[in-house]
């Protein structure tokens, strides 16, 4: 590991780690491929999110009751592989994302398992306020029109483009990949890792337990019901925070799909939706 990659580490450490510390992996986070729920990112969203996803947490498993979020990204870069093409005919181009752990006793299983190259997919979640017809170019979010993605139209598959991405929440491995609901999740890519045990640690993680619930509650009651959870999560600590979200997440479970379809509530919210990209 050469020094220009720990000095990147280090600027998200409390202190400076040594090399013996930290463990280094790359994640494919996204590409411009047209997914299985016929969306894709623009250009525009893949530089945004390479931007937006530096130093974000990355967690082990969405349903672990206490999800492990000691590894951080550092760096990303957006690569062009010109030997391979989109289904649309463009150059096929990802976002890869460099990502540290500090090594722990209770990470070390989990660092044997990345290391043997176990392939597993990483979903990340972020909003997109724009997601565009690629038939006649309407923004989904704020008109429609009769295009159906997944159809054809003179010869071309109509699908969604994502586009003005306004936030990058987390990205994940997903040890167990979720049922496809449509209009919810997306884009996932392969990555060498795998799920691991939990080490809750430090206010950042609160940061973002609190931050999930409301996602969370946002998706099962909408901006009333996201607004009262943040209020009830402000004075909660990491184990009831854990707690509340699980909770959160069986009912969302149950309704994300719903809510989803239903798109008046989601859609309500044109600057700021949550457009869920998670995927098993
Ligand atoms: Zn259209």
């Amino acid at each position: 590991m050469n020094n220009i990659i720990l000095d990147k580490i280090n600027r998200f450490t409390r202190r400076k780690l040594s090399e013996d510390e930290v463990y280094v992996f790359s994640v494919i986070l996204c590409d411009n491929d047209i997914d299985r729920d016929c969306e894709r990112f623009s250009d525009e969203a893949l530089e945004a999110l390479k931007e937006r996803f530096i130093g974000k947490t990355g967690i082990f498993d969405h349903e672990a009751a206490a999800a492990n979020q000691n590894a951080r990204i550092f760096d990303t870069e957006l690569i062009t592989d010109s030997s391979r093409s989109t289904a649309y005919g463009k150059p096929y181009r990802y976002l890869r994302a460099m990502a540290y752990m500090v090594r722990t006793d209770e990470n070390k299983n989990l660092i044997a398992e990345i290391d043997g190259g176990i392939k597993k997919e990483v979903s990340i979640s972020c909003a997109a306020a724009k997601r565009i017809c690629s038939v006649c170019g309407c923004d989904k979010n704020t008109a429609s029109c009769s295009h159906i993605k997944g159809r054809k139209y003179g010869g071309q598959l109509c699908h969604t483009v994502l586009d003005d991405i306004t936030d990058a929440y987390e990205w994940s491995f997903v040890a167990v990949p979720a049922q496809v609901n449509a209009g919810v999740t997306k884009k996932y890519s392969e990555a060498d890792t795998v799920k691991a045990q939990a080490v809750q640690t430090s206010s950042a993680a609160d940061e973002e337990l609190r931050r999930d619930i409301r996602k969370l509650a946002y998706f099962s009651g909408g901006r009333a019901a996201a607004d009262i959870a943040s209020l009830s999560a402000a004075n909660l600590d990491t184990q009831q925070l854990i707690a509340l979200r699980k909770a959160f997440e069986k009912q969302c479970g149950k309704s994300r799909a719903e809510v989803q379809l239903n798109t008046s509530a989601a859609e309500e919210e044109t600057t700021d939706m949550f457009s869920m990209k998670e995927e098993g």
